[in-house]
Parts: structure tokens; sequence; C-alpha cells
């Protein structure tokens, strides 16, 4: 949009708001950028963008800290935290210090962890076992110290669209009337809400990878000891028809849930979620064990419908960051790194279009095919737990000179040269789908 039509665009918004100036002194009628959702992938989008100058708003549903799965976080998460400046704060915290993750199979049989410093002995390879309530508070206050305007309890109702064109959003706060705000550039980071993927339908679920989860947190749960202590656990259970995270928290808390399809959790109608889980628990020996003089703790959460991808990342005035993008099954806890490096990635692009003043699709979304290709490695990955007789150790067995990019895969180096030579092998064991482009999704 030229300058003569953004200028037209903004006093239209400020006529329709000038009802109700007097209930929103707090937000201003117009932004460079307005970012969706202060998850992960908004603070991150939001925070780089603010501290290059550009006005920022970054709009939240909830109040933080609020609840959010997804404790696990991967080595690789380190670049983009740095980037942020929040290592220091990462390591004064009382997280647990992840550095491994391990496997085991139907029989109860463990495979040897996968320490992340194997293949990368920098202080990146350990990385943090999150409680999300108190990891999202500290991205968000870090995006309020660099100069983002944050305004939570206020949700998105809808994006402004002038034709295909993302203009701003309309936001309803409590007791307040509809307000209606430009922004040269929309970034939909609302999760899996998918606000803007969405309302454009251009969502694309991936029917392989059709899976519900049931999961809650025990306290007293058998703790490892030393580096092993904040292991993620991934524990197949018996007939190999799901499987169990086991992730240990601070405060002697231990996060644990069970992935399986949603007609063998919620088999027979069932919907009592502390019935089904106890089944689950059933028939996983090791969780078994773990849990013998534990108490479960908090509410027990279920949700269905995930992994899913956007044939788009990106169009005039709009980009999708994080799940708001696509959401990769949690086997291999990529979603919280996905995230940050969508938004890193976003921001970067967002940044050049604002000082090039071309807020294109194309020019916003110039990142799109390298996201799209890191989230292929992961998918590939996803697709081989997946398939029976597939373990890492029989792989390795066969090709003990791959175990250098296992664990890069492990520890989500997904984006470096050489990391897809890997699934010409894989593909001898398992069925692995074909690797896709953006562009051949077909949204454009
Ligand atoms: C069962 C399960 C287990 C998982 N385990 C892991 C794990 O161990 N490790 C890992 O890395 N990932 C895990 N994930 C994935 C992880 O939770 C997500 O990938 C990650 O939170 C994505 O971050 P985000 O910023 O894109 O979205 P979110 O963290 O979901 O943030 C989106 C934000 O947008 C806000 N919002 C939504 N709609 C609106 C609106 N209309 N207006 C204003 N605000 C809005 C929401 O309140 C929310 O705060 C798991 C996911 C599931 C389902």
């Amino acid at each position: 949009m030229d300058a003569g039509s953004w200028t037209c665009w903004k006093l239209c918004l400020a006529m329709s708001n000038c009802d109700d100036a007097m209930s929103n002194v707090d937000l201003k009628q117009s932004y460079d950028v307005v970012v969706i959702g202060a998850g992960p992938a908004g603070c991150c989008t939001a925070t780089l963008l603010a501290r290059e100058g550009h006005d920022v708003l970054l709009i939240e549903k909830e109040t933080f800290p609020r609840y959010h799965v997804g404790e696990s976080l991967i080595p690789e998460t380190y670049w983009p935290l740095e980037r942020l400046g929040v290592i220091d704060e990462l390591k004064r915290s009382d997280f647990v210090k992840k550095y491994s993750v391990q496997f085991f199979n139907q029989a109860g049989n463990a495979s040897r962890p996968f320490y992340f410093e194997e293949t990368n002995p920098h202080e990146s390879s350990q990385t943090w076992q999150v409680t999300r309530a108190d990891f999202d508070l500290m991205l968000m206050n870090n995006a309020r110290r660099n100069g983002c305007t944050v305004v939570e309890g206020c949700r998105v109702t809808d994006v402004l669209m002038e034709g295909e064109a993302a203009r701003g959003v309309s936001v309803r706060r409590t007791g307040k009337a509809e307000q209606k705000i430009a922004a040269r550039v929309t970034v939909d980071a609302t999760g899996i809400d998918a606000l803007l993927s969405r309302k454009l339908k251009i969502r694309q679920p991936d029917p392989r990878l059709r899976k519900a989860s049931v999961y809650t947190f025990y306290r007293g749960a058998h703790r490892e000891s030393g580096k092993d202590e904040g292991a993620t656990l991934i524990l197949n259970t018996e007939g190999r028809t799901g499987w169990f995270w086991y992730i240990p928290l601070a405060n002697d808390v231990v996060s644990v849930g069970v992935v399986s399809s949603p007609e063998e959790l919620f088999a027979d109608g069932e919907r009592d979620r502390a019935a089904i889980l106890d089944r689950q628990i059933a028939r996983c020996a090791p969780i078994r064990e773990r849990l013998v003089d534990a108490t479960q703790t908090g509410e027990i959460r279920a949700c269905t419908d995930y992994s899913w991808r956007s044939t788009r990342v990106a169009g005039d005035g709009f980009v999708l960051v994080g799940d708001a993008f696509g959401f990769l099954d949690p086997v291999y806890s990529s979603g919280v790194f996905l995230a940050l490096k969508s938004g890193e990635m976003a921001a970067d692009a967002i940044h050049d279009a604002l000082t090039l003043n071309d807020v294109s699709g194309e020019k916003l979304g110039a990142f799109g095919e390298e996201l799209y290709g890191g989230m292929e490695a992961f998918r590939k990955v996803v697709y081989a737990f997946y398939t029976e007789g597939f373990s890492f150790g029989r792989f390795l067995k066969a090709y003990p000179e791959y175990r250098e990019h296992v664990i890069d895969l492990l520890i989500g180096n997904v984006f470096r040269p050489g990391i897809m030579d890997i699934f010409d092998k894989m593909a001898e064991q398992v069925e692995l789908p074909v690797t896709q482009t953006l562009a051949e999704t077909g949204g454009t």
C-alpha cells in the first residue's frame, strides 16, 4: 500500500472508532505492526521488531501467567533465546536442566540416552524443561522491556481485510466497545486457534498424523539423579498404539501425557479423562513404575485435532508464525523451537519489508521455503516414529555413521545443509512422505 492510501485507511478507522475514543485510551488507532497472540512466536516477532524501532502492538486474549502445554525445549531454541536476550534469565531460573532424550519401546526396554552434547559440546546443548506459564511470562515481559506495547485480556475478533490484503485488526476487551486498529503488517501468532489460517481457509490437516492427547501433572513421581534428572522420556505403550511423554519440571512436578489416535483414547465414547489416563498407564510398565508413589495434581486436560500446516506463510500485509502457521505432532518437542525460529525469520522479513516500504506477500513471505524445509525434516522423523517396526536403535545398528545426524534432528538442527541426507537411508526401513516445498502446497 502506498503512503497516501495508508493515511486514508488510518483516517477511516479513526472515524469508525471515534464513539469509543474514551474507552480505548490505551490503544492507538494504528501501529506499524500488530502481533496477535503472546506465546513464544508472537513475543519473539514483536520483540525483535520493536528493537528495530518499529511501533509494535502485541495483543493477548489471556492474562499472564496462564497455563500452556509444551514444556520440553530442544537445544536449538538457545539461538533465538540468545537473540532475545533471555539466556541469563533462564540460567538463573529454577527450570530443570535437560541434557538428553531417551526412548522406550513397547516392551519397556530403554534406548541408550541421546546426550545432545555428543555432537555439539557447546553450552547450547543443555536446554530446559520449562513451566510454560512462567516461561511465556518471561518472554512477554521481555517484549515490554524491548519497547512493545503489550495488551492482555484483549481478544482479536477479526483481521480486517481490504480485498486480499490485511489492514489491521478488530479487538474486544471486557467492558469496552469493539475497536479497530490499523497496522502496516498484521502477524497471526494465535497458536492452534489459527485465526487467519482458518479465516482464509488455507489450513491443511495431515491425515496420517491425526492424534489426540490427554495430559496432567504428578508430584512425587520417580526422578533420576544428576545429568539424567531432566531427561525427556518418550515411552511406547503396549502394542505401540500410543506413547507417553515424561517431562520432569521444577518443584518435584512431572508432566505426563499420552498421545494416540482419538479412536484409541476415546474408545467406546469414553470421556472421563482420569479413566482414559489410567487405562493407558496400565499399558505402559515404565510409566506405571515411575508413578507408583506419585499423586496426580491439577486439571487433566485433553486436546485433539493436530498436525496441520497452512499453504501460505504470508500475504499482502500479513504473516503467520508458530502454530498459527503449522503444528506438528509433539513427539520431538519441536513446537516452541519452531515458534521462536519462525518468529525470528518473520521479524527479519517484516523489518526488510517495512524498510523498503513493500509489505507485499512476496516480500513478507521471503522466509517461507526455509521454514517449511526445516518443518519437513521434523515431519519425516515424526512419520518414522509412527511406523511399525521403526526405532532409532534399529536404524543406528544398520547405519551407525548416522548417529550425529539423528542427534542433529533431536536437537532441532534442521536448518543446516545436508540434514536431509539421512532420509535416503531411513526410507530403506520406513515409508517416508515425499519432500514438499511450500509452493507445492498450492496456496499462493
Ligand atoms: C499435547 C501437546 C504437547 C506439546 N508438547 C510440547 C513440548 O514438549 N515441547 C514443545 O516445544 N512444544 C510442545 N507442544 C507444542 C507447543 O505447545 C506449541 O508449538 C507452542 O506453544 C507454539 O507457540 P505459539 O507461540 O505459536 O502459540 P501459543 O503458545 O499457543 O500462543 C498463542 C497465544 O495466542 C493467544 N491467542 C489466541 N487467539 C487469540 C486472539 N484471537 N486474540 C488474542 N490472543 C489470542 C493465546 O491465548 C496464546 O497465548 C505441544 C503441543 C501439544 C498439543
